[in-house]
Formats: C-alpha cells, structure tokens, sequence
C-alpha cells in the first residue's frame, strides 16, 4: 500500500514516522521545507489543561510520545516535563478551573490547586495578585524549530521519502489511487493524507469537503534575557480572552510569550503571517499580571505563523467522507503542537489498520454537513 502525506510540518512528518515505523514507504510532500509552517511559529506548549474533554485520549496518546520522543527520534527535541502552572485571579475563573479539574479527572488528567502560598514559595516572582492556580506536573514544553525536522529524518531512515519544495499542485483520482502532480514530478498513491495544516481546507474542498476554516496568526513574541527562575510553562484561568496570555523562560533566560486574544491577518498563498507591533502592549499588560518582572524588559522579536481554526475549535482527523483513500488531519485551532506526535502516530494506525484505539469520532471532516 502506498501512501503520500501532503504537508511537512508536525502532523504530516509525525505521520510519515509512524507509518514506516508500521513498515509502509510513505511519501511526504511539502511545498516549502518540512516544518516551516505553524509548526516552527509554535510558541511549543505542551499543555492538557483547559482542552475538549474527549480530545484527552488523543492528548494523553501524545504526551505519552513526547515522553519517548528523544528515544524514537534518536535526538534531544527538547521535550522538558518543566510542569504548567495556570494563574487564577478572580472567583469566577477559579470555579471555572475547578469544574474542570473535576469533569478531566475520569478522562485521566490530575491537576492540583495551588493556594496563593504555594504558589509564591514554589515559583517565585509569578502572579503575586493570583487567588490560585492549576497545576499539571507532567506537562511542559517542546523545541518548536526541532521537532518537524527530527521526524521527517527519523522518518527517512526508515524508508520513508521526504520531498521538498514540491508543493502538490494538483491531485487527481486515478482508477486505484491519486496522483499527484508537484513542479519537480508526479507521484502516484492507493491512499492521501491531507495533512497541510491550514492549507488542508484547500485540499479537502477539491473533494467536495467544505470546512469552516479561517486562517489567522497567533502572535507570539521574546525579550531579551532574564535571569533563569520560571520552569514551568505559564498561563491563565481567565473568562476575558484579552488577559489570556501564556509564557514561558528559555534555559538561556529568554522569556517567550503569546496569546491575550493577537491574531493577525495571514496570506496563504505566501505562507506568509506578519505580527503586528502595536499589539504588543496589550499583550504585555495582560502578561505583566503572570509574572510583572516582565514590564521591565526589551521585546526583541515578535512573530507568528499559519494556523488554521475550524468554526468549532476542534480538529479535522479522520477518513473522508466522499473519496474512499483520502485521509484528514488538518485545522488544529492553534493547540496542535501538543497533539502532534499523536495525531501522527493516530493516523498512521488509522491508515494501516482500518482502526484506531484513540477516539476520533468529534473530529470527522462531515460533522459540520450533518449540523446542516
Ligand atoms: C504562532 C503559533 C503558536 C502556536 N503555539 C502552540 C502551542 O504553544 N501549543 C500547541 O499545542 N499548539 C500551538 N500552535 C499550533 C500548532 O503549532 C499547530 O497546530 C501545528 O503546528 C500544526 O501542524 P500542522 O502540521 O498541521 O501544520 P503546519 O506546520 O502548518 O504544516 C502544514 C504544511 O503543509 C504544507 N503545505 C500546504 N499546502 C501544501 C501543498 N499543496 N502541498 C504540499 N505541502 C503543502 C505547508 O507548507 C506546511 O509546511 C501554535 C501555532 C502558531 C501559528
């Protein structure tokens, strides 16, 4: 059986990895180098808190494999169980978080309250007007420029091949498969995984898939080096999206940080997502409540990336529903990083077996066709 990923960024690379880990030869398509879409941008969370209940499975699969990461790929990703500690400052966020922790305990996710003590003597500098906080032990972050490149190589020794600078022009049903015609050749397939993140909308509706995708850039920024003392990856409990930021300190003492509601406009056809400096002060005010040390330092850059966001925030993973052999792993709504790694490992038993042991039924590419 014959497979073409389209698409090289976490979820296509991640796919390719464990579908020749599954003994198939897949093809990777990608249009620009592989991982240079929003997986590069990412701001590399690797967060299970505050995320669609019976997406844990899928989460859980993922974090598992973040864990191993270094073993499978035969090289330090910079996965760090650093710990995600999210700040709460009013009783309204509090009651948010705490319903919450109680709905994610039966689907496996544990996560402890932190009273305001706690918080100071274990972390501090964060949050000095926060009521409490969540925290989940095992969660942390990942290196965002590293991890697309070590699967599409892990992937390539194992048989795989990597094609890039070919961006798939034209995909056409043949009497067994797909072919698909790129600028440097064609290349024919029993099976398609459309897994062009938010390019994948794109693809699907050459299928009679329509999506309500929207395409937007999360912003994301660094300043200039600190004195290294926060571990954990920082965020917020908050109802008001414009104070949910998140941050987090590098090894080498940068502090890099995103989220208080910045998306910018992107352009697809470049691949091309600017930020916008005149919202760094919103982001910066909503960010100096996580930790106020950061009022006081340069931003040396901002940037953001591709993503693409489905109407309901969740996203496309599945077997489509018109064209037996094409797959979908696309549209991850800005929180794909984390489920990376799982979402490849996911898809590549889906295509291999039929099956999958890990959920996907809220994620079908007809769900929205079915609403009509
Ligand atoms: C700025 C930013 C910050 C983020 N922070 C986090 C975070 O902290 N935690 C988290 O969990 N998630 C985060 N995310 C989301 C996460 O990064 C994405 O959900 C994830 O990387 C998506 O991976 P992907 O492989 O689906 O898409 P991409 O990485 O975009 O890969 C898709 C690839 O498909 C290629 N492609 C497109 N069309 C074609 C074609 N026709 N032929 C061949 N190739 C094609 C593109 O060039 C691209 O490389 C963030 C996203 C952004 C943008």
């Amino acid at each position: 059986m014959k497979v073409i990923v389209l698409g090289g960024g976490l979820m296509g690379t991640a796919a390719a990895f464990f579908l020749a880990k599954r003994g198939l030869r897949p093809t990777l398509i990608e249009r620009n180098r592989v991982g240079t879409g929003a997986t590069v941008a990412s701001f590399g969370n690797i967060r299970r808190t505050g995320r669609y209940l019976p997406q844990l499975p899928l989460a859980h699969r993922a974090r598992a494999l973040w864990g191993e990461a270094e073993r499978l790929l035969g090289r330090d990703v910079e996965f760090r169980a650093t710990g995600h500690i999210r700040l709460i400052f009013d009783e309204g966020s509090l009651a948010d978080m705490r319903a919450f922790a109680e709905a994610a305990r039966p689907w496996g996710l544990d996560l402890d309250e932190l009273a305001p003590n706690e918080i100071h003597a274990r972390f501090p500098g964060l949050g000095p007007g926060a009521i409490a906080a969540s925290f989940s032990p095992e969660d942390g972050s990942g290196n965002p420029r590293l991890i697309a490149p070590a699967f599409a190589a892990a992937a390539r020794a194992l048989g795989a091949e990597i094609v890039e600078e070919a961006g798939a022009a034209q995909i056409e049903r043949t009497g067994s498969g797909f072919r698909v015609v790129t600028a440097g050749g064609a290349y024919e397939a029993d099976i398609v995984l459309n897994a062009a993140g938010a390019w994948g909308r794109q693809i699907a509706a050459q299928f009679g898939e329509p999506v309500p995708l929207e395409s937007r850039g999360p912003q994301m920024g660094v300043t200039e080096p600190l004195p290294h003392r926060v571990l954990p990856v920082v965020g917020v409990w908050s109802r008001d999206p414009a104070w949910g930021g998140y941050l987090r300190q590098v090894e080498r003492g940068n502090i890099v940080f995103g989220g208080a509601a910045v998306r910018t406009e992107v352009a697809l056809d470049p691949g091309h997502a600017k930020a916008d400096p005149a919202r760094l002060p919103g982001q910066i005010r909503a960010l100096a409540r996580l930790l106020p040390a950061l009022a006081d330092v340069a931003v040396i850059r901002t940037w953001s990336g591709c993503e693409g966001y489905v109407e309901d925030d969740l996203p496309i993973m599945g077997a489509s529903a018109t064209t037996p052999g094409l797959f979908h792993a696309f549209g991850f709504c800005g929180h794909g990083f984390q489920l990376g790694p799982g979402v490849g490992d996911a898809m590549a038993e889906l295509i291999a077996t039929g099956g999958c042991a890990t959920p996907l039924e809220d994620f079908r590419i007809d769900r929205f066709a079915s609403a009509a």
